[in-house]
C-alpha cells in the first residue's frame, strides 16, 4: 500500500504499484486513468493542469505542442495582462503586415481545443502570485516576453519631451491600452508632426526601427486600409513630416534590418530613401568585406543600401513635398539637445562620429567614437535599441541577460552554471531567449521547452498541483473580480465586434483600445 504520493511518484517513474483504495482518488485529482490503468502512469497522463503565462506567440506554440502530448483529461491555462490575446502580434507587429498577422488563425486553432482555457486580464505578480500558480499547476511555463526597453543613459533621454521609446510608439499606433489611452502622449506626438517640416530621428537599425521610419513616412491613405488604430491615423493625417533618419552606430555591413524590410522602405510612395555615400564608404573596412563575402544573404542587403541615392540628388524635402527617409551609419549617440525656443522639448540629437575596429578578440566588429561630433535637429527621437524582459516577483531572473534563466527552458533557481531546476517551471520565447527573432523562432523554443516538460514528467521531477482552480485563487488574492477575467469567448466578442467595426470602415479590424470598453464588450 503507497500514499497517494509515494503511488504518484512511483507512476511518474513508471514504477509498477499495486491498485488499492488511493486509486480512484488518485486518479480524480490527476484526472488521469489510474483505476483503468494502475499499473503504470505514463508522461502524457500524468501532466494534468498546466499553467501558461502569456499569451503571445511563445505561449500559444508551447500550449499547440503540449496539447499534442497530453492526454483527453489535462487542462491548459492560459493567462494574459491584456484582455486580448496574441502579445505582439497584435501590439508590435506593424499595422501595414497584414500576412505576418494571418498566424491569429493557427493560434485561434489551439485555442478551440476543449482542454484549452483563456484568462485575459490576469496580471501574473499582481492579480495572482507565482507561488499559488506553483500549487495550482503541474507544468507552470512563463512566456511573458518583454515589456521594457533598453535604454541609452545619455543626458536629456528622461527629461525632454520628445524623447520616446520605439516600443512605446509601436504600441501607441497598434492600440495597446496602456499606450493608445495615453492622451498626453497622443497630444505630444499630434503636436510635434503637425510642425511645418518635422523631422524624426530613429535610433536604431532593426526592423523594429524600420517599421517606425515606414509607418511615419507613408501617406495615411496608404494606411487607411490596415488595422491601425484611428487615434495614430487622425495624427498621421494632420503630419508635416520632412524627414525621418534612421541612425545605426555601425556600419551598413553589421545593420540588423532585412532586405525584405528595408526593399519596402525604398519603395514608399511620395517617399525617397538616402544614404550618404561616404558613410557607406567609411563602413567597407577589410574586416567587413571579408565577412561580407562569407554571406550571400548579406552582401545583398548591403549592395541595396550601397545602391541607394545620396541625400542630395533629386527634389526638396519639405511639406507637401517628398518625404525623405535616410539610413545613417557609424554615428554614437552622445545626447539629446532641448530646443532653445521651448527648452523641455527636444530639438537636436548629439552624435560623435564612429569608426570600426575589431574587438580584443578579434571576432567581433566594433563602433569605436573619433571625437568629431555632429548635431542633427529633430523634434521627436524614437530610441528603438531593444526590448527588454522584467522579472516577476517570486521567480529567479538574470539582470545581466534580463532573461529568466533557464536550461532548455527549465526554469533555474539562480543565473549559475551550477543552479538546478525549479520543479514543475519551464520559460519559452522572448523571456527565454531574450528579445530577437521572428514569430517563427519561438516555434523550435516552444517545442524544446515541450521536450524538457515531457522528459521531466517522465522522470518523475513534476511536483503535484492542487485541485482548486484559477479562478478560485483570484477570487482569494481579492485583486481581480471574477467578471472581470476575459474568457477565450468573450475574447470572441471582442474580435467579431472590432472587426465589424473596422468592416465600416474598409479595415480588417478598428482595435478597441480602452481596457474597460474591452471587458464590457466580453461580458456583453
Ligand atoms: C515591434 C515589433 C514588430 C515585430 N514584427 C514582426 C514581424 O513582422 N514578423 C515576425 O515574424 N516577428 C515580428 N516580431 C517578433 C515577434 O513579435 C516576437 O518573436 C514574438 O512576439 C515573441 O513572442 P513572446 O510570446 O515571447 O512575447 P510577446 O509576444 O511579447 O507575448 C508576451 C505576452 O505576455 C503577456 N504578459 C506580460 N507580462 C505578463 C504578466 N505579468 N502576466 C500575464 N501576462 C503577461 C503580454 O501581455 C503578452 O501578451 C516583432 C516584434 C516587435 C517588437
Amino acid at each position: 500500500m503507497y500514499t497517494l504520493r509515494q503511488y504518484a511518484v512511483r507512476c511518474h517513474r513508471r514504477q509498477p504499484v499495486a491498485a488499492g483504495p488511493f486509486v480512484e482518488f488518485a486518479s480524480r485529482k490527476h484526472h488521469v486513468c489510474f483505476s483503468t490503468n494502475p499499473l503504470y502512469g505514463t508522461a502524457s497522463n500524468i501532466i494534468s493542469r498546466v499553467g501558461i503565462v502569456g499569451a503571445g506567440p511563445s505561449g500559444f506554440y508551447v500550449a499547440k505542442y503540449l496539447l499534442k502530448e497530453l492526454g483527453p483529461g489535462a487542462t491548459v491555462d492560459v493567462m494574459d495582462s491584456l484582455p486580448t490575446p496574441f502579445g505582439l502580434v497584435r501590439t508590435g507587429v506593424a499595422p501595414d503586415h497584414p500576412e505576418v498577422k494571418a498566424v491569429q488563425s493557427d493560434f485561434e486553432k489551439v485555442a478551440g481545443d476543449p482542454r484549452f482555457s483563456f484568462y485575459g486580464n490576469v496580471r501574473v505578480g499582481y492579480d495572482v502570485d507565482v507561488a499559488t500558480l506553483r500549487s495550482l499547476y503541474d507544468v507552470l511555463v512563463l512566456a511573458y516576453g518583454a515589456s521594457e526597453d533598453r535604454t541609452l543613459g545619455i543626458p536629456g533621454e528622461d527629461t525632454l519631451e520628445g524623447v520616446v521609446s520605439a516600443r512605446t510608439f509601436v504600441n501607441w499606433y497598434n492600440g495597446h491600452p496602456d499606450y493608445a489611452q495615453d492622451a498626453k502622449l497622443t497630444g505630444m506626438l499630434g503636436e510635434i508632426l503637425a510642425q511645418a517640416s518635422a523631422q524624426v530621428a530613429v535610433l536604431g537599425q532593426g526592423n523594429v526601427a524600420l517599421d517606425c521610419a515606414r509607418v511615419l513616412a507613408k501617406r495615411p491613405a496608404d494606411l487607411e486600409t490596415s488595422d491601425i488604430c484611428e487615434h495614430a491615423l487622425e495624427v498621421l493625417r494632420e503630419s508635416k513630416l520632412a524627414a525621418v533618419s534612421v541612425v545605426g552606430r555601425r556600419g551598413h555591413g553589421q545593420a540588423a534590418f532585412t532586405i525584405k524590410e528595408l526593399r519596402e522602405l525604398s519603395r514608399i510612395p511620395g517617399a525617397r530613401l538616402v544614404v550618404p555615400p561616404e558613410e557607406v564608404a567609411m563602413g567597407l573596412t577589410e574586416f567587413t568585406i571579408a565577412e561580407l563575402a562569407q554571406s550571400r544573404p548579406r552582401k545583398r542587403l548591403t549592395d541595396l543600401v550601397a545602391s541607394l541615392p545620396g541625400p542630395a540628388v533629386g527634389g526638396q524635402a519639405g511639406e507637401g513635398r517628398e518625404r525623405v527617409v535616410a539610413l545613417r551609419f557609424l554615428l554614437l549617440p552622445r545626447a539629446f539637445l532641448p530646443d532653445p525656443r521651448r527648452p523641455r522639448r527636444l530639438g537636436a540629437v548629439v552624435f560623435e562620429r564612429a569608426r570600426l575596429e575589431l574587438d580584443g578578440q578579434g571576432k567581433r566588429v566594433v563602433a569605436v567614437g573619433t571625437g568629431e561630433t555632429e548635431e542633427l535637429p529633430c523634434q521627436l527621437a524614437l530610441r528603438s535599441i531593444g526590448y527588454k524582459s522584467q522579472p516577476v516577483e517570486g521567480l529567479p531572473f538574470d539582470n545581466k541577460k534580463a532573461v529568466v534563466p533557464n536550461r532548455h527552458g527549465r526554469v533555474l533557481e539562480a543565473a549559475s552554471e551550477e543552479a538546478v531546476p525549479v520543479p514543475g517551471v519551464y520559460c519559452t520565447g522572448w523571456v527565454k531567449r531574450g528579445p530577437s527573432g521572428i514569430i517563427n523562432t519561438n516555434i523550435y523554443d516552444a517545442r524544446e521547452t515541450v521536450a524538457a516538460i515531457m522528459e521531466d514528467a517522465t522522470q518523475g521531477k513534476l511536483p503535484f498541483s492542487s485541485s482548486s482552480s484559477l479562478l478560485e485563487a483570484l477570487a482569494q488574492a481579492g485583486r481581480k473580480k471574477p467578471e472581470d477575467v476575459v474568457s477565450w469567448e468573450g475574447y470572441g466578442k471582442i474580435d467579431a465586434w472590432e472587426r465589424r467595426h473596422g468592416a465600416a470602415r474598409g479595415k480588417p479590424r478598428e482595435k478597441v483600445t480602452d481596457s474597460r470598453r474591452l471587458l464590457e464588450i466580453a461580458r456583453s
